[in-house]
């Protein structure tokens, strides 16, 4: 469906990540969303004896030197199980990691990535608080200095993987100067599951479920220093780094469920028959699965480019717009997509005899986490405008203004 955008190495990698979203049983899909299962281990492990979990990695830490293309085909394909497939097969392999991989030190990267990425233990990340959601930076778990370890006190919630999880990334304020600047206050710490971190509640949720998603609480937990990651107030770098994977990854496994939807419709109007003719020959069907399948294609394509442009490498702030783009793009045409093909279907598109309407719930969550889609629209704005240097001569190489034939009307340009 999509083999051109791939080479021959990343379609062999495609049929490799298809054999082992095969073998996944439905059941394990029905229980997770029954809430039968809190946490998809056996799912996870899977992955890791396949040497799927975290593919961009370099090898020596158990990765396969991989791509962002390859890794948004494999975030694709995981995803057309169901979104929380995706969230736990991400939240650890791909987020944790790669601020461990990108900040951490070699110590942290054989004890935390090397069994994270073998499927042997499982990591969840923290960076949400009650308080702190879209303005992250205002956390206010604390960690305090105690000479040869830190104590760690407050909370996180909506925390894939609070139950499940071995250990935690965890964002804490660090700083203790009151008019520290917020990106000069926290720290990045590795931080192992005892007795002392403790799950208060677990969220009953619209979708996504089965993922453990939950409140912890860190009640005077002993840090040691070694698992800061990064430097000590210097938590602002690892966030920048992370939300690469954690936007861009979020829009590549967005596409998966978007496209199962899409398979589910596409079967199904074929065969329906009503006023005597299947369904996908009324006009008023077949346009919205192919808008459907024009706000995958669309999206896709967005992943893909962004992909190429992180591999690139261009300046990170370019990056960071391209990012919050793409995400807010692809989810909200992914949760379209997922509503054209609900509707198409009638009323069995309601029911749980198909999976549509666990996609449609699961996908309501991609608007939401890793940065609302709000969130976006104002890191984007802010960049494109930072970009285009409307604050000063602008760098563009021709004045589009005038072209137009009373460009020269100066006295009708009012500004203020
Ligand atoms: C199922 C689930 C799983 C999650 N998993 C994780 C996880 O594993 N780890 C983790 O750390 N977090 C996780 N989250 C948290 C998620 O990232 C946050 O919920 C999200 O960032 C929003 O924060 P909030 O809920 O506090 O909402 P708020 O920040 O209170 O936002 C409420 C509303 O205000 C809007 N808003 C806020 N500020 C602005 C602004 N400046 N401009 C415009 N609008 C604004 C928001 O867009 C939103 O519509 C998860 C959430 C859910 C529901």
């Amino acid at each position: 469906m999509y083999d051109y955008l791939l080479n021959a190495k990343q379609l062999k990698m495609r049929d490799e990540v298809r054999d082992f979203v095969k073998q996944v049983p439905r059941q394990m899909i029905v229980d997770m969303d029954e809430e039968n299962i809190r946490f998809p281990k056996e799912f996870l492990q899977e992955a890791g004896r396949r040497n799927l979990l975290g593919c961009r990695y370099p090898q020596k830490w158990g990765g396969r030197d991989l791509d962002w293309p390859t890794t948004a085909m494999i975030m694709e394909e995981v995803g057309t199980l169901g979104y929380i497939f995706a969230c736990t097969f991400g939240v650890g392999a791909e987020l944790v990691c790669d601020a461990i991989i990108q900040h951490g030190t070699d110590f942290q990267k054989e004890k935390y990535v090397k069994p994270l990425l073998a499927g042997e233990k499982f990591a969840a990340e923290c960076l949400t608080e009650p308080r702190g959601g879209s303005d992250f930076f205002g956390a206010t778990t604390k960690a305090e200095d105690k000479g040869d370890h830190f104590l760690l006190n407050g909370q996180k919630r909506f925390i894939v993987g609070a139950e499940g999880a071995d250990f935690f990334l965890v964002y804490a304020r660090t700083n203790t100067d009151p008019n520290a600047s917020p990106q000069d206050a926290l720290t990045c710490f590795i931080v192992d599951r005892t007795d002392d971190v403790r799950v208060d509640y677990i969220y009953g949720l619209m979708g996504c479920r089965g993922g453990g998603t939950g409140r912890i609480v860190f009640d005077n937990v002993k840090v040691p220093k070694e698992n800061i990651v990064g430097e000590l107030n210097g938590a602002y770098p690892v966030f920048n780094t992370m939300m690469i994977p954690e936007r861009l990854g979020t829009s590549a496994m967005t596409l998966g469920p978007a496209r199962s939807a899409l398979d589910v419709a596409t079967r199904y109007t074929s065969k329906r028959k009503q006023f005597g003719q299947t369904i996908n020959r009324f006009q008023g069907v077949s346009f919205q699965v192919a808008d459907a399948a024009m706000l995958v294609d669309a999206s896709r394509s967005q992943v893909y480019t962004t992909a190429l442009a992180v591999e690139a490498g261009i300046d990170y702030r370019r990056i960071r717009r391209l990012i919050c783009e793409t995400k807010k793009f692809v989810t909200e045409s992914c949760q379209q997509a997922v509503r054209n093909c609900m509707q198409v279907m009638g009323g069995i598109g309601y029911t749980n005899v198909y999976p549509i309407e666990r996609h449609s719930r699961d996908l309501g969550l991609a608007s939401i986490w890793v940065g609302t889609n709000e969130v976006m629209s104002v890191v984007a704005a802010h960049e494109w405008y930072r970009e285009c240097g409307m604050n000063k001569e602008t760098t563009w190489e021709r004045n589009y203004e005038n072209d137009a034939a009373e460009a020269d009307a100066e006295d009708e340009k009012i500004y203020e």
